[in-house]
This record gives structure tokens, sequence and C-alpha cells, in this order.
């Protein structure tokens, strides 16, 4: 099923500082946030991209803008499947900047920029803002969550309603009801077979909640689509504002100061 998707390409290219896009930074405060925004480099992916590749050590955090990124599972004979997803609502590589190995390769699924920072930059912003750390493990503990829903979506809702879930969530990424979206890509990402995901779009374009040609789909009826989704849209979309406030609102008294690493090794 990853054949042919993944490609081997170096699409970095530098473009100007970073503004806003990722909603983790864009949830900081102006003091850390000025801190913080003065260690983006904003770059563009392309789809195929690797930015985190199994088994190699690697140097930066994404902080995805309006591209898409997949966390894929590989098995011994070379099938795989993505189990994760992370768009302008999280980041990738938070656990290998915090020392963690390189367990999963994540792949640029849609095109489009993110913003990274370096390992070690991070690992200085991390312990030296309290409201960045907090929105960091909020971040993580909503993707966890999420992973544990789709466990749930993928053994009891239908293929049309996951279908219509995650096209409403790939909008929410891209801030656009308008994009370009493959069968094979939709297929990989709901982990079905194209006939299925074929049918299943068919149904939401019948039904009038979306139009599809050429690649592109385009959300004409947000509301329809929203009631035709099954619910794990909605608790996912919930959660991350819900974890994010939280850790906005109570950073200084529940989140306690990170140890210092010259002081970790202190007894
Ligand atoms: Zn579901």
């Amino acid at each position: 099923m990853l054949a042919g998707i993944v490609k081997t390409v170096d699409p970095f290219v530098p473009l100007p500082t970073y503004d806003r896009g990722n909603r983790l930074l864009d949830a900081l405060d102006s003091v850390e946030r000025d801190a913080i925004v003065s260690h983006v480099f904003v770059i563009e992916l392309a789809s195929g991209a690797v930015t985190h590749e199994y088994g190699v050590d690697d140097t930066w955090v994404y902080f995805p803008m309006d591209c898409v990124l997949s966390v894929v599972a590989t098995l011994e004979d070379g099938q795989g499947c993505e189990v994760g997803t992370i768009g302008n609502e999280g980041a990738s590589g938070i656990p290998i900047a915090l020392g963690a190995r390189v367990l999963r390769t994540t792949i640029c699924q849609v095109a489009g920029r993110s913003g990274r920072i370096a390992i070690g930059a991070f690992g200085e912003l991390f312990e030296r803002f309290s409201l960045f750390r907090a929105i960091v493990f909020a971040s993580e503990d909503a993707r966890s969550f999420f992973v544990e829903q789709l466990v749930v979506c993928n053994t009891i809702h239908t293929i049309e309603k996951r279908c219509a879930r995650w096209l409403l969530s790939l909008a929410d990424r891209k801030e656009s009801d308008t994009y370009e979206l493959t069968h094979e890509y939709l297929s990989f990402m709901l982990g079905v077979r194209r006939p299925s995901v074929t049918l299943a779009e068919r149904r939401l374009r019948e039904l009038g909640a979306i139009t599809y040609r050429y690649g592109i789909i385009r959300i004409v009826d947000r509301a329809l689509l929203e009631s035709l989704a099954c619910e794990c849209y909605r608790t996912a979309a919930e959660n991350f504002r819900r974890s994010i406030d939280a850790s906005r609102e109570n950073h200084d008294t529940l989140v306690r100061p990170y140890p210092l690493r010259s002081s970790r090794n202190e007894t």
C-alpha cells in the first residue's frame, strides 16, 4: 500500500520568517512567541518528502502550517499504512528532541509549508519557557488521545463516516474547503482498499456534501458533511481545543518547572 507514495526528495526551500499558521506556536503569549519564533525556519515540503526516517538520527522538530504529515508503520514485508496524522494542530519530532529514538518514518502527504526548529534549540526553549512546555505536553496528549480514538473509529465506524471525518479534518489543517487529494492517499490514510474509498467518496458527492473533479476536493456543504461524519471529528477537535486552553490557563500552577540539564545529574 505504501509503494509509490514515499519518494526520496529534498524539496527544502527557505521561505520568509514565520508569521502564523501552526496552532501550537500561535497559542503562545507574546513574550514566549517572540523568543521561540526567532528559532523557527519556514520551509516548503513537497508531497513525499521524508521528515523523519526510522533509525536515522534527525535534527529538526516540525511545526506544520498548511502541510499534512503522516506517521507510517511498516511491516517486515514492506507493507505499511498511516498510523498518525500531524497537521497545523501539532508538531512532529518532539519525543526525538527530548532524547527518544526515531521509531517511525514520517512523510509529507499533503504539500505545504512547515516551520521547523533545530533539536538543540528546541531543548533549550522547552526548558526555558513554561507555556511552550505546557502546550507541547498538551499537544502530545491530544495526539495520543486521537490515536486511541482511531482504534475505536476504525473498528466501529463505517468507511463513509470515516471518510467524511478525514475530509473535514484535512480542510481544517489546510484552512481551506478546497484542496488536492487523490483516492490513493485517501485509501492509504483510511487503511482501506481504493474501491471502498471510491464508493464512500461517490456517496458523499451524491448527497451534495462535496464535489470531486480532477483530484480536487471541494466541501460545498460543511454542515451536511459534519452531519455525515462520525463523532470522532468533533471529539478530537474539542479535545485538542480543551487541551490547549487548559495548558494556557493552568501552566503556571499545573506544570512544574522542568529540570535544567545542569541539575539533572545532581543527586
Ligand atoms: Zn469515528
